[in-house]
C-alpha cells in the first residue's frame, strides 16, 4: 500500500518535436507515480529555455496557457518528491542556471550520498546555492568544472558525485542523457515521430505513442542533437546496482525497466514464489491495492486459492505518503480503502502487500478486515523480504530504528500487526524471481550497500539493540 516515505522522481526528456512541451506534459502525467510534490518544464526553442514550474500534480501545475509558454522543439521535465531538500517551490525541478557556455536547465532522478560534502566545498569556493536540493550540486559542478566544452565539464561533474542519478540535461540545441555507473534508477531511450524521447519509466512511452529503442546504459552520458546520438562511456566494468524496490513497489506494472522486464511479470512471480514458499489452507486471496494487486494474482494463481478484491480503494484520495502533514496520515488507510464485508465476512483470508515498512499501515488493515470486514482467520503476506535497511540511492526510507523487521522478530512483528500469521518472500526466493540478480541492488533487504556513503548518513542505520 502507501506510507509516507519519501518516493524517488520521474523524468521525461524529448528533442526534436514541435509538439515537445505538450508531449513532456503527457509523459510526466504517466509518471506521475513517482512524485507528486511538485513538477516542472524546461523546453527551448533553439535559442533560448523556457521554464514553467510549480508545486502540485501535473495536472494542477500546467494549463493550456502555461504550456504555451513553453516552446520549441526540445524540453525536458521532473516529477518531483523530496528525497533530499525541503517541501518547496524552489527544489522544485528542471533547475535552469545561466553560464559562461550559455543556459542548461536540469532534471534528477536519484539522490547524491555525497551532496552535503559537495555542496559545503562549492560554497566554500563562492557557488551560491538557490535551493536545498542536492540535484543542484550537479549544475554548480559543470558550472566551475575546467572542462575545455560542456561535454567534458558534465563527464567531469559526473565522475565527482556519488549516489544515484539518472539526469537530463537541456540546452539550447541539445538534450543529454545520464545515468550513473550502477545504473540505480531506470532511464530509458525511444522514438515518436522521429524525435528522441527519454523516460523514467516505458509506461511513458506508450502513453503518447513512443517505441522503445533501449535503455540509457549505466554509466552512459547520451548527446542527443542535430547530428543525432552520441554516447560517452566515463566510467567502465563497475558492479551494476539497479534497485529491486523498482520492481517491488515503485514502478508501474505496465513499464518495462532494467533492460525490458515487465514489472506486472515480476510481480505476478513474486507472488508465485511466495505461495510455493508459505502453503496454507485458506478460502481466499485478497491483494491490498494497488501494490499488492499482481503479487496476489500470482500468489492466487499458484496456491489455486480463489482471489478477489476484499478491499475496495477511493482512487480519489491522494496517496498517503505524499502528505508531509502528520495529521492527514493517520487518517490514511481508511479514508482510501474499505472492506468489502459480504465477500469476506466468516472467510480465512490471505492478505498480499508488496512491503511492510514501519508496520503502521498493516497493523489498520488487519483491524480493518477483522472488525469492519468480519474476516475469521487473516494470513498476512508479504511479496518482499523484510524490509531491515534504509536506502540512501533515492527511496528515503526511515531510519533503520523505525524499520519493524530490523528491531523485531517475526513473531513480534505478527504480534504487532495482530495478524493470526505472517510471512515474508525469502530473500533467496526473490533473487531466484529475477534475472541476473546480482546485478541488482537488494540493501533495503540486506545492508549490503553497493555505493559508499559517508558517515553522515550513519546516524540513519543505528537502531536498538535487542
Ligand atoms: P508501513 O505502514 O510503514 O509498514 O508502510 C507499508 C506500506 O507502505 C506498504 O503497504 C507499501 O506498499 C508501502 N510502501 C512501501 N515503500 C513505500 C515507499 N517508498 N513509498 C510509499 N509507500 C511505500
Amino acid at each position: 500500500m502507501l506510507y509516507d516515505i519519501h518516493e524517488e522522481c520521474g523524468v521525461f526528456g524529448i528533442f526534436g518535436h514541435p509538439e515537445a512541451a505538450n508531449l513532456t506534459y503527457l509523459g510526466l502525467y504517466a509518471l506521475q507515480h513517482r512524485g507528486q510534490e511538485g513538477a516542472g518544464i524546461c523546453s527551448s526553442d533553439g535559442r533560448q529555455l523556457y521554464l514553467e514550474k510549480s508545486m502540485g500534480l501535473v495536472a494542477d501545475v500546467f494549463n493550456e496557457k502555461r504550456l504555451r509558454r513553453l516552446p520549441g522543439y526540445i524540453a525536458i521535465g521532473h516529477n518531483r518528491y523530496s528525497t533530499a531538500g525541503s517541501s518547496v517551490l524552489k527544489n522544485v525541478q528542471p533547475i535552469l542556471a545561466n553560464f559562461a557556455l550559455g543556459s542548461l536547465a536540469i532534471a534528477h532522478n536519484g539522490n547524491l550520498v555525497t551532496a552535503t560534502e559537495l555542496r559545503s566545498q562549492l560554497e566554500a569556493e563562492g557557488a551560491i546555492f538557490q535551493s536545498s536540493s542536492d540535484s543542484e550540486v550537479i549544475v554548480h559542478l559543470i558550472a566551475h568544472s575546467k572542462g575545455s566544452d560542456i561535454y567534458e565539464r558534465i563527464a567531469h561533474a559526473i565522475t565527482q558525485i556519488s549516489g544515484s542519478f539518472s539526469l537530463l540535461i537541456l540546452r539550447e540545441k541539445e538534450m543529454i542523457a545520464a545515468r550513473d555507473p550502477f545504473g540505480v534508477r531506470p532511464l530509458s531511450l525511444g522514438m515518436k515521430d522521429g524525435a528522441y524521447v527519454i523516460a523514467s519509466e516505458t509506461c511513458a512511452f506508450d502513453l503518447i505513442g513512443a517505441t522503445y529503442i533501449r535503455d540509457i546504459e549505466p554509466g552512459e552520458i547520451l548527446i542527443i542533437n542535430e547530428h543525432g546520438l552520441e554516447s560517452l562511456k566515463i566510467f567502465h566494468n563497475q558492479r551494476k546496482a539497479f534497485c529491486v524496490f523498482e520492481f517491488i513497489y515503485f514502478a508501474r506494472p505496465d513499464s518495462n525497466i532494467f533492460g525490458g522486464i515487465n514489472v506486472n511479470e515480476m510481480r505476478k512471480e513474486f507472488g508465485r514464489q511466495l505461495a510455493r514458499e508459505s502453503k496454507i489452507e485458506a478460502d481466499l486471496v485478497i491483494p491490498v491495492p494497488d501494490s499488492g494487486v499482481p503479487a496476489a494474482i500470482g500468489f492466487s494463481e499458484e496456491s489455486k486459492i480463489p482471489f478477489d478484491f476484499g478491499l475496495i480503494r477511493n482512487h480519489y484520495v491522494g496517496r498517503t505518503f505524499i502528505e508531509p502533514k502528520h495529521s492527514i496520515r493517520h487518517f490514511g488507510v481508511k479514508i482510501k480503502l474499505n472492506p468489502v464485508r459480504k465477500l469476506l465476512e466468516g472467510k480465512r483470508l490471505i492478505v498480499i502487500d508488496d512491503s511492510i515498512v514501519r508496520g503502521t499501515t498493516s497493523k489498520k488493515i488487519v483491524k480493518m478486515l477483522r472488525e469492519g470486514g468480519g474476516a475469521k482467520e487473516i494470513h498476512l503476506k508479504i511479496s518482499s523480504p523484510p524490509t531491515i535497511g534504509p536506502c540512501f540511492y533515492g527511496i528515503d526510507t526511515p531510519t533503520r530504528r523505525e524499520l519493524i523487521a530490523s528491531t523485531h522478530l517475526l513473531d513480534e512483528i505478527k504480534k504487532y500487526v495482530t495478524a493470526d500469521t505472517l510471512s515474508y518472500l525469502s530473500l533467496e526466493g526473490l533473487k531466484k524471481i529475477v534475472p541476473e540478480s546480482k546485478n541488482y541492488c537488494t540493501a533495503c533487504f540486506d545492508c549490503n550497500y553497493p555505493i559508499n556513503f559517508p558517515g553522515e548518513h550513519l546516524k540513519q542505520m543505528e537502531f536498538l539493540f535487542r
